[in-house]
């Protein structure tokens, strides 16, 4: 830093963080998981796995688990709601707002007309965190992983999976 930057420009460059708290440390486990199961539990018998909002295939350790409502604080009740996360490849996970519009119209599609409406409303309802049921689902979800995987060794479907999306 010279000494002519402003001060205010030092004081933006630093991160602010705020230690997580256990529930927030368990949200973040339970969504690993979850959205794994996303992905796992669509694929094909080769690993493929059909993006929701464009319909592009792809292996599903490439796909990210796309929300329909967004991941917030706000939102914890839609956050692990299986009608609410789908498969969706990256870049319509990542410039998602442009394809949001024909992600409610395949989840309308697949579980009837209003579905979207009713997960937007479920969305805005209160929500107490609750550990226990939180750890019940990083478990269960934990479990259906595992059987999901898949196993053959060489086995082109089977990678690391760097995708926590
Ligand atoms: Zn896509």
């Amino acid at each position: 830093m010279s000494l002519h930057t402003p001060a205010h420009w030092q004081k933006q460059n630093k991160k602010r963080t705020r230690p997580k708290t256990k529930f927030e440390k368990r949200a973040a486990r339970l969504d690993y998981y979850f959205n794994r199961w996303v992905r796992l539990s669509s694929m094909d018998d080769l690993g493929m796995v059909v993006c929701w909002s464009c319909g592009n295939q792809r292996p599903w350790n490439k796909m990210s688990a796309g929300h329909f409502i967004g991941k917030s604080k706000t939102t914890y009740r839609t956050r692990w709601d299986p009608k609410n996360v789908h498969p969706q490849c990256i870049p319509c996970n990542s410039f998602d707002e442009g394809n949001k519009y024909q992600y409610g119209v395949t989840i309308n599609n697949f579980y009837g007309d209003g579905t979207t409406e009713a997960l937007k409303i479920k969305s805005t309802k209160p929500f107490n965190p609750d550990i226990f049921d939180i750890e019940g689902k990083i478990k269960f979800y934990r479990e259906e992983c595992k059987k999901l995987e898949p196993q053959k060794e060489g086995n082109n479907v089977k990678g690391i999976d760097n995708n926590t999306q």
